[in-house]
């Protein structure tokens, strides 16, 4: 295929034009889809509905330390849950606190906890001039929001396909008292679908903040979500790698099973080292008695070990490889070699994340919409909403159908050639 670049003004007009046509046919149909969010489509949710069965009216509501789930007790989780999610989180039991039925829920509440209350005994950091963040990007914007909330200053660092630009993490880490975390998604990341290299990682475990209150804000959240049974990404667990270099309270690893059983609905948890695990119930038991037990039991039972995991995110694989084909190969048929956008495939998680041509990814989106389709804001996976070169848009296929998703790639794919192609004219 020829690059749009090397087209002439003319050539560039007639294929125009007859893009449009197509544009208007599809516009016609007054469409309605969305690949805007990361949910798990329906037949997803029908994958745990067993769940709704192992806990009956006639249940023993006992959990393995006697106590009856239906009541108060056991702030920090129930064993059974504990074991399954620290298996899921692959960390030893004891360095593990289960919550309620969110992560994300868990890292707002750390942040603000180290605002009123400090880290580990620091001062809080809301009394101090200015708290900063690192924030690869692009990124999730929940996290990106939680820190704008604060008034923390967001700084972006560039994403490598090996994870985080090291380099840059090391230098300013090392040299700014004021940066107290970094937000990183590490498997399957949230949008890219890039898995932090051994390297990567290595070098987290080894940074010497310069403030002793730094901490690593590992949002695991697509650990053991892989597209495929013979390729799978593979993620050195930092709170070892951490232990090992000397840097046990140096990372909070956040998880949850939002995407393995139900968005909302699920059970989370923080894994860390004891001593920051201390810190944390200091907190918690004031905030809760506890957290919802009989979720926690419904977990375990169901899922009875890893293992039953495991099988279980097989068939959402089995859901979503098709989809992630779709718009993939899609974009290999129709985009490649023409210079107007970029992507990754990624082997797990719930995105995929196209760079267009600088400058073209807000009137991409725009366009998309004239044609009934919503994507995700572009901007939204940068801090503020701000993409200094106006050119990622996260593509989220998992909701749609397979049919709803074809036509969604179709818009998607004429709204960037459209986009480009104005984009390449105006500098004619
Ligand atoms: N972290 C990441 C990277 C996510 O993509 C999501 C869900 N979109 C979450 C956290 C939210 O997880 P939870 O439902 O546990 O709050």
């Amino acid at each position: 295929m020829t690059a749009y670049e090397e087209l002439s003004k003319e050539e560039l007009l007639e294929l125009k034009s007859k893009l449009e046509a197509e544009f208007e046919e599809v516009k016609a149909q007054n469409l309605n889809l969305d690949m805007s969010r990361g949910k798990p489509s329906t037949a997803q949710l029908n994958l745990s509905m067993g769940m709704m069965d192992v806990l009956t009216s006639d249940s023993d509501l006992k959990c393995t330390e006697g106590v009856d789930c239906r009541n108060y007790g056991v702030l920090d989780g129930i064993a059974e849950a504990k074991q399954l999610l620290a298996d899921m989180m692959e960390v030893p039991k004891d360095n593990i606190v289960i919550f309620g039925n969110s992560s994300l829920n868990v890292m707002f509440d750390t942040v603000a906890r180290s605002m009123t209350h400090g880290v580990m005994g620091s001062t809080p950091w809301c009394k101090l001039d200015k708290v900063k963040f690192l924030c690869p990007v692009p990124g999730y914007d929940r996290h990106f929001a939680i820190t704008e909330y604060f008034g923390i200053e967001m700084i972006n660092v560039p994403m490598t396909p090996e994870g985080p630009d090291m380099d840059m993490v090391e230098e300013l880490v090392s040299s700014d008292p004021a940066i107290k975390g970094i937000w990183c998604v590490p498997k399957y990341s949230n949008p890219q679908g890039i898995t932090y290299s051994d390297v990567t990682v290595h070098r987290f475990a080894k940074l010497k903040p310069a403030a002793e209150d730094f901490r690593i804000y590992w949002d695991n959240a697509y650990g053991i979500h892989h597209l495929y049974e013979d390729k799978q990404d593979y993620l050195i667990e930092i709170l070892m790698e951490c232990k090992k270099e000397g840097n046990p309270d140096m990372v909070y690893k956040f998880s949850s099973t939002s995407k393995i059983s139900f968005p909302g609905s699920g059970i989370a948890a923080i894994a860390a080292s004891d001593a920051n695990l201390a810190d944390i119930r200091k907190m918690m038991k004031i905030q809760t008695i506890g957290h919802d037990k009989l979720n926690q039991l419904r977990h375990a039972r169901y899922f009875k070990n890893i293992h039953g995991m495991v099988e279980h995110m097989k068939k959402h694989a089995d859901i979503m490889r098709p989809k992630f084909d779709i718009v993939l190969n899609t974009f290999e048929k129709e985009l490649a070699g023409l210079g107007i956008g970029s992507w990754l495939a990624p082997r797990g998680g719930y995105f995929i994340s196209f760079d267009s041509m600088d400058g073209c990814a807000k009137a991409i989106v725009a366009k998309a919409k004239e044609a009934g389709l919503i994507m995700t804001p572009a901007g939204a996976t940068f801090p503020y909403g701000k993409d200094p070169h106006d050119s990622n848009i996260r593509i989220a296929p998992s909701y749609p159908t397979v049919e709803e998703l074809k036509l969604a790639t179709e818009i998607f794919v004429l709204s960037v050639k459209l986009v480009s192609i104005e984009k390449l004219l105006a500098a004619k």
